[in-house]
């Protein structure tokens, strides 16, 4: 997910980060935007956790901190792994009116992550790293509490609120193969349907040697 509207996580440019930045460099992922079908795959479960998945994670929030992004699903780096990572600073949950002292440790690693209970609703901006420069109101629930398990293989459960909560159903749509457009009315939908388009139209050009770098 992507901060919503808020101009100063897009800050430095990806470009920049990858140039001058070296830990940024070593991204060995890119992110794949609206129109790559495997953003459409439903995520396989995890058994264990491996040596493996220690370093996927690593990679995914790699990739997502290069793109100054809030939370990454696997699917968007053409990966089938149930699992999703988020990191919300304490800024951007403070700049909503949130309680940054309510946020567990950061980043969040969810692996096979399962929504056991939710409550109240939020209706706020929400953005997508494969849906670049779009942001659109999404009706979500306020409160969330996720079963998953963590890096060490332990059973857990998360609660979030807020900012975290819209996290967290959004990385959990991606894993089940639904994305932001799937979340928009039709009003919407038309109003971003040319920039819909054109990401579509990119897509079909990335034959996918450009995804690991
Ligand atoms: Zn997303």
């Amino acid at each position: 997910m992507k901060q919503p509207g808020n101009r100063r996580y897009h800050w430095p440019p990806a470009g920049f980060v990858k140039l001058f930045i070296p830990e940024m460099s070593k991204v060995k992922y890119s992110i794949l935007k609206y129109g790559r079908p495997e953003l459409r795959k439903k995520a396989r479960r995890v058994g264990t956790v491996t040596p493996e998945i220690r370093k996927l994670a690593e990679e995914m929030l790699r990739a997502m901190r290069a793109a100054n992004g809030l939370g990454l699903a696997a699917q968007q780096i053409g990966r089938t792994e149930n699992m999703c990572v988020i990191d919300i600073p304490p800024g951007a949950e403070e700049a909503r009116g949130g309680n940054a002292d309510a946020l567990p440790e950061m980043p969040l690693i969810l692996i096979n992550p399962e929504i056991v209970h939710e409550e109240g609703v939020q209706v706020g901006q929400e953005g997508c790293l494969s849906f670049p420069e779009i942001y659109v109101n999404v009706r979500r629930a306020e409160r969330v509490r996720v079963r998953h398990m963590d890096l060490q293989g332990t059973e857990r459960e998360t609660e979030g609120t807020g900012l975290l909560a819209r996290a967290i159903q959004h990385e959990l749509d991606h894993l089940r193969g639904v994305l932001l457009c799937d979340r928009m009315t039709l009003a919407q939908k038309v109003s971003v349907a040319g920039r819909l388009k054109r990401l579509r139209r990119e897509s079909a050009l990335d034959d996918g040697s450009a995804r690991i770098r």
